[in-house]
């Protein structure tokens, strides 16, 4: 059983030597239990968060030494439990490695979905976060203008791709000029900027004449700067994640931004709202898979996938994750 164990918390970006791939026993499933088989590894941002010693809110940290945790499609290859025969495909959360045991209560029988992997993307977690923030914190209406970045990931393409079914406009930030191309091209978004073009503020003002109504917010850092002063009465931030603050390892250096950005929020009656998704499982899943179901099937909506061949590389994937590497989905492909 091959595994990526957490060798070092990394300082700042994770580099190679912060994991190990090592061997153990395959383990065995006991009585109630299964036995997976990783075919399917998500790579998502919030593994940075796990890798620090002070975990997020929402889930602890990894152990040094241990497998790092993930969201997986797995194959059943011996069970013990009444609800899951062998030969059957499972969404779970085996982590990091070729094979995990698990008690059931965290697997969802995939039947036979005819992409497997779309279990972790389009169909999961990433795009269940799309429809949640945007929908219900977001609430766009059509005309309103909504800017998101990471605009051709895993969450921020989706997030363009409702708002426009929703009649909004919309404005994606990404790095490099393919992703760009394609956000406007392939996505429908009305206009895709650099996020590391220097003049980010002035294209953004540009790109947005009648101002913020939604920033669906991905990122934190130089983007939320150039679209705070942008922000209309009454806009609503979802606020998703803030991917350019993981690696940080002090606090920035000055001007302390914060008076600045809570009178803008006080001014222009701002709706500046987090959210975990973990938390919308219950009352949301039913109705964002209905929808997205139908999505897909009329083409309205479009999906990504970053595929990796192997375990050994997933580490090199989630750094390039954090960097901007991936162009869609990050998703590893494990085992046959
Ligand atoms: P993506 O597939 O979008 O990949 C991450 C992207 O983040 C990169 O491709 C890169 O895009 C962008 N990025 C990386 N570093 C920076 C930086 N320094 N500044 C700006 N952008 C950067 O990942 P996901 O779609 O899976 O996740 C997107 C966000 O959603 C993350 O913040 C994540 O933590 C959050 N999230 C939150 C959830 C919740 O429950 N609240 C659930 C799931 C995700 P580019 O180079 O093109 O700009």
């Amino acid at each position: 059983n091959r595994r990526v164990v957490l060798a070092a918390r990394p300082q700042g970006l994770p580099k190679p030597q912060d994991f190990r791939l090592d061997q153990t026993d395959i383990p065995k499933a006991g009585e109630g239990q299964v036995l997976l088989r990783t075919l399917y590894l998500s790579l998502d941002p919030y593994m940075r968060n796990l890798m620090d010693e002070i975990p997020p809110a929402y889930a602890p940290s990894v152990a040094l030494g241990e497998p790092m945790v993930g969201g997986t499609v797995s194959r059943v290859v011996a069970s013990q439990h009444p609800n899951f025969r062998v030969g059957e495909l499972v969404l779970g959360n085996a982590g990091w490695q070729d094979y995990a045991v698990s008690t059931g209560e965290d697997l969802t029988a995939l039947g036979d979905l005819v992409q497997p992997s779309l279990a972790l993307g389009g169909l999961g977690m990433p795009a269940f976060t799309a429809y949640v923030g945007l929908l219900d914190i977001g609430q766009p209406k059509p005309g309103e203008t909504v800017v998101v970045a990471a605009a051709t990931g895993a969450v921020g393409s989706v997030v363009g791709q409702i708002a426009k079914l929703k009649g909004a406009r919309v404005v994606g930030i990404v790095s490099g000029v393919d992703k760009c191309r394609y956000a406007v091209e392939e996505l429908g978004f009305d206009a895709c900027l650099d996020r590391r073009d220097p003049q980010l503020a002035q294209q953004l003002a540009a790109a947005c004449p009648a101002g913020i109504d939604v920033y669906f917010e991905n990122v934190g850092g130089e983007v939320f700067d150039a679209v705070l002063p942008l922000l209309n009465v009454g806009a609503r931030v979802p606020v998703c994640g803030v991917i350019a603050h993981y690696n940080d390892a002090a606090p920035p250096a000055g001007p302390d931004r914060l008076p600045g950005t809570m009178t803008t929020v006080l001014q222009k009656r701002i709706r500046v709202q987090g959210f975990v998704i973990l938390d919308h499982y219950a009352e949301r899943f039913d109705a964002f898979r209905r929808d997205m179901q139908a999505w897909l099937a009329a083409g309205r909506i479009k999906l990504r996938e970053h595929r990796v061949d192997g375990l050994e590389s997933a580490p090199e994937a989630m750094i390039g994750l954090l960097e901007g590497r991936n162009f869609g989905k990050v998703v590893v492909r494990v085992g046959e």
